[in-house]
C-alpha cells in the first residue's frame, strides 16, 4: 500500500500526537512499523521518539606507518674495500686522443679526469647510459648526495650498499 497524501497527513497527525510507530502502523493499516519509521525519516519528522540513529562512523585514523628496512637484503662479500673509487683512464679514440670539450658528445661520459690545466686533461668519454656520466662515474659523482639522504646507515655499510646496488 502506497503513501497517499491522505495517509501521509494521518501519519503526520498521529506522529505529532505522540503515537509510536507501531501504533501508527496499526491505525493506518497495511504498513509495517518499519515502513512508518522510514516514512517519518523521509518526511523529516525527527525530534520525537525516533529510533536511535546509526552511530556515527568512527573517525578514520591514519594507520601507523611501518618503518623498517626496505632495502633488499644483499649478500655481502667478505672482503670489500670500504671506499670505491674507480681509477679510470679516459677513453682513447682511434687516433689516440681522449675526449675533450670539443669531441665530447651527448652519449659520452662527461666526468673530468686529470688537472684541467694539464694538457693531458680529458673527459672520461665512456658511454653514458644514465645521465651525463658512465656507470662508474655516476656512482662517484652521486655518492655524496646519496650518503646525505641515508644518514642512518653507517658509512661503510652505506658504501657497500651503493656499490652493490650499482652492479
Ligand atoms: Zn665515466
Amino acid at each position: 500500500m502506497g503513501w497517499t497524501e491522505e495517509r501521509v497527513a494521518t501519519l503526520r497527525k498521529l506522529w505529532a500526537e505522540g503515537l509510536s510507530a507501531s501504533q501508527i502502523a496499526k491505525q493506518l493499516g497495511g504498513v509495517t512499523r518499519n515502513a512508518v519509521i522510514g516514512k517519518v525519516h523521509r518526511l523529516g519528522l525527527a525530534g520525537r521518539a525516533t529510533p536511535s540513529r546509526p552511530a556515527k562512523r568512527p573517525v578514520r585514523t591514519a594507520r601507523p606507518r611501518i618503518v623498517g628496512p626496505t632495502a633488499p637484503r644483499l649478500r655481502m662479500p667478505s672482503s670489500l674495500p670500504s671506499v670505491v673509487i674507480p681509477d679510470l683512464e679516459p677513453i682513447r679514440f682511434e687516433d689516440g686522443r681522449a675526449a675533450t670539450v670539443l669531441t665530447l658528445n651527448e652519449s659520452m661520459c662527461k666526468y673530468p679526469i686529470g688537472d684541467p690545466t694539464d694538457p693531458a686533461f680529458a673527459f672520461c668519454g665512456r658511454g653514458s647510459a644514465n645521465g651525463p656520466y658512465c656507470a662508474d662515474h655516476a656512482r662517484l659523482a652521486y655518492q655524496p648526495s646519496q650518503a646525505k639522504k641515508r644518514r642512518t646507515a653507517a658509512p661503510d655499510e652505506l658504501r657497500r650498499m651503493l656499490r652493490l646496488s650499482a652492479m
